[in-house]
């Protein structure tokens, strides 16, 4: 039996698909130039959520997340509840943006690896980006399959790793 046709279509506008792209593909290249690789410890983490490649992980610290200039993203964003610029990360591809506020918060790292590590497993950003704004459209932010997964992952401290403050 097929299932009831939905009411609404579940899928980010074209524009606000573009422009995030865009956007995202400037903020990952620019991210990958400036950001650090990962400590030892980080990229113990970045195994333990399922990322194939650490090695390929920069984490730029930003004293705040920016986001799409582009009034349809804004319009999106409002409607499922996506707040970047109250986010304390972000990742993009291989590169993973942590505000200031949260350096060296071990939860908020795991979560946006895990993010990278759903990344690698949709092939490549833009088929990422795609998924994810289509889920926050039709789920919601919080309820968003790729969200849950990812705070799934936050808090499975199963290694203890202390890593010198220098490389938090
Ligand atoms: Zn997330």
């Amino acid at each position: 039996m097929n299932p009831a046709p939905k009411t609404r279509t579940p899928v980010a506008s074209p524009y606000a698909m573009s422009a995030t792209l865009a956007w995202a593909m400037s903020v990952n290249a620019a991210a990958l130039a400036q950001g650090k690789p990962l400590s030892l410890c980080q990229a113990a983490d970045a195994l333990e959520v399922g990322v194939l490649r650490p090695d390929a992980v920069r984490i730029l610290r930003v004293p705040k997340l920016s986001q799409p200039d582009c009034p349809h993203f804004r319009s999106m964003a409002t409607q499922s509840g996506l707040d970047l610029g109250g986010s304390a990360g972000m990742a993009l591809g291989y590169a993973v943006l942590i505000c200031h506020s949260a350096l060296g918060d071990r939860r908020v790292l795991r979560h946006e690896l895990r993010h990278v590590a759903q990344f690698e497993q949709s092939g490549d950003l833009s088929r990422f980006l795609d998924l994810y704004l289509a889920q926050i459209v039709e789920h919601g932010y919080r309820d968003a399959p790729l969200e849950v997964d990812a705070h799934r992952y936050e808090g499975r401290l199963a290694n203890v790793c202390i890593d010198s403050p220098s490389s938090l």
